[in-house]
């Protein structure tokens, strides 16, 4: 079989009813216990264990304890469960989905080899009766000979919002299934030349992709969907923000026939839910960690700065800090991007930006040269708020802020991965006050403000019962106007400023 090329090739391209509603909130990302034996419980496959052994993931994480035997429960008499999964980003969700998918996948080929095996002794059983020779097996098609490239006809398909991300997923499927025997991976992406994604569809079992190029592909009948039997919609939120509720509503039609349909969210907010109502069963209801519990290993800290040059003065101080092993610094917009990467790269800094107007050749190169360790400091906008995993992100620094507060989730959520501390430094000048109010009721919890010695704020900080008024009533509860008269400075001051 082919399984291994498509990896490699795959490697390349790296570069609502409340009643069904299981109302858990489980903290993440942590894995609950530690006598290896969680995921060999849930009955999963043995090619699988041994891939999640070679990942050391011993045990799994609460979104996958929850997830995988739901996602797993398919009998006769009742059709595969739906799934409606509100999980953090760094929670583990990929392999919560992934595994489950898998598996079944997995067990379909093995069955269907076991029936072509017992088919073909039966034919030479008959064979011998006859009293004629036994009929050789027909020579297999070499999977790799361009002549025998048929569409795709995936039986898993993985929906994306953005090419970050999907190739971020497709390499941790690439990772779940490298003791698997043909089952092969592909990742559908805008900006790749459509005759290698095609060469690179071939055979596929399980389509990673971004919606778009997708449905290209599709329509141009070099992809297939009929035989699809899992859809599964990761960021469904980021999804609908980017204009993408058209094309779902194409792929759920053209994959109408599908068993299971899983969608992952950070929230539930009603659009999720319309959605949902949409495009699945009954599904059942899962809340995994809430904005509000996420990220308890990542310790967030605000900065008050008095203007534009104030902040460059403290993130150059901090980006000082020999304890950052590497950081990725948030830009508002795409020319703030560039003109902050140019500008630290122009101060000594091993620096680069990233954000959507750069080719993606260019993009894949930069993330990859970040997880190889040959770049420092990724300047990035909102789009590697999602999908960039890599763990030795020690930083992750808001220089310009979020226009949503939950990509401020999402942006700290590159720190603090696989089990480790990370550290989130916001900047903020006073004007910007109220966006941070806002962060605070999306998180529920304060930001605690600190100042460096030499480089404090000559304004006058924000203060309790200072911060503007807001319009309606806050949808998080809680208000944290006052937040900041409790915000003693628990963090350790630094010493100071450098550079
Ligand atoms: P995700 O939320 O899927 O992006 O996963 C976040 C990080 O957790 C990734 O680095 C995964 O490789 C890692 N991870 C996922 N599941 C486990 C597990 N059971 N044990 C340890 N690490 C895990």
């Amino acid at each position: 079989m082919t399984d291994l090329n498509s990896h490699a090739l795959a490697e390349v391209v790296l570069d609502t009813s409340d009643d069904n509603s299981i109302a858990t909130t489980v903290a993440s990302p942590k894995p609950t216990a530690v006598d290896g034996s969680g995921f060999v419980e849930m009955g999963l496959a043995p090619e699988l264990l041994a891939a999640l052994r070679d990942l050391s993931f011993t045990q799994p994480t609460p979104v996958q304890v929850r997830a995988i035997p739901l996602a797993l429960q398919d009998n006769a008499d009742k059709p595969a469960n739906d799934l409606l999964v509100s999980s953090q980003t760094g929670s583990g969700k990929t392999a919560a989905f992934l595994l489950p998918v898998m598996h079944t996948l997995l067990q379909q080929q093995k069955q269907a080899e076991k029936a072509e095996n017992k088919a073909w002794a039966e034919k030479v059983a008959q064979a011998v009766e006859r009293g004629e020779e036994a009929p050789k097996k027909p020579r297999r098609k070499n999977p790799t000979d361009t002549r025998h490239v048929k569409p795709a006809n995936p039986g898993a398909l993985i929906l994306c919002p953005t090419r970050e991300l999907a190739q971020q997923v497709a390499k941790d499927a690439i990772d779940l299934v490298r003791h698997c025997k043909g089952l092969r991976i592909a990742c559908v992406v805008g900006g790749m030349p459509y005759p290698l994604q095609i060469a690179r569809l071939h055979n596929a079992d399980l389509v990673v992709a971004t919606p778009g190029r997708l449905l290209d592909l599709q329509r141009s009948k070099q992809l297939h969907l009929d035989k699809v039997q899992f859809l599964v919609v990761d960021e469904a939120d980021r999804m609908l923000d980017l204009g993408f509720a058209e094309d779902l509503a194409e792929v759920h039609k053209l994959t109408e026939k599908r068993r299971q349909t899983m969608m992952f969210s950070a929230t539930f907010a009603p659009r999720i839910q319309q959605l949902a109502a949409r495009i699945m069963r009954t599904p059942q209801r899962l809340q995994v960690d809430s904005p509000q519990e996420a990220h308890v290993n990542i310790k967030q800290v605000l900065f008050w700065a008095d203007n534009q040059q104030h902040k460059r003065k403290l993130l150059d101080h901090w980006l000082r800090d020999t304890t950052i092993d590497q950081a990725i610094v948030f830009a508002s917009t795409q020319i703030e991007c560039d003109a902050l990467a140019e500008d630290l790269q122009q101060v000594g800094f091993s620096a680069v930006a990233l954000h959507g107007a750069l080719s993606q050749g260019l993009r894949n190169r930069r993330l990859q040269a970040l997880r190889d360790g040959r770049v420092q400091i990724l300047v990035a906008t909102d789009v590697a708020a999602r999908g960039i995993d890599v763990p030795s992100i020690s930083h992750v620094f808001n220089f310009g802020l979020p226009m949503k507060q939950e990509d401020y989730v999402h942006r700290i959520g590159r720190t603090g991965r696989a089990g480790r501390d990370g550290l989130a430094v916001t900047f903020a000048e006073w004007r910007d006050r109220r966006k941070i109010l806002d962060i605070e009721h999306f998180t529920q919890q304060p930001l605690r403000a600190d100042m460096i010695p030499g480089l404090e704020p000559t304004q006058r900080a924000p203060r309790a019962g200072a911060e503007p008024k807001r319009f309606g009533k806050p949808s998080g509860g809680r208000s944290y106007a006052g937040a900041a008269a409790k915000r003693g400075s628990g963090f350790k001051p630094r010493g100071p400023a450098r550079g």
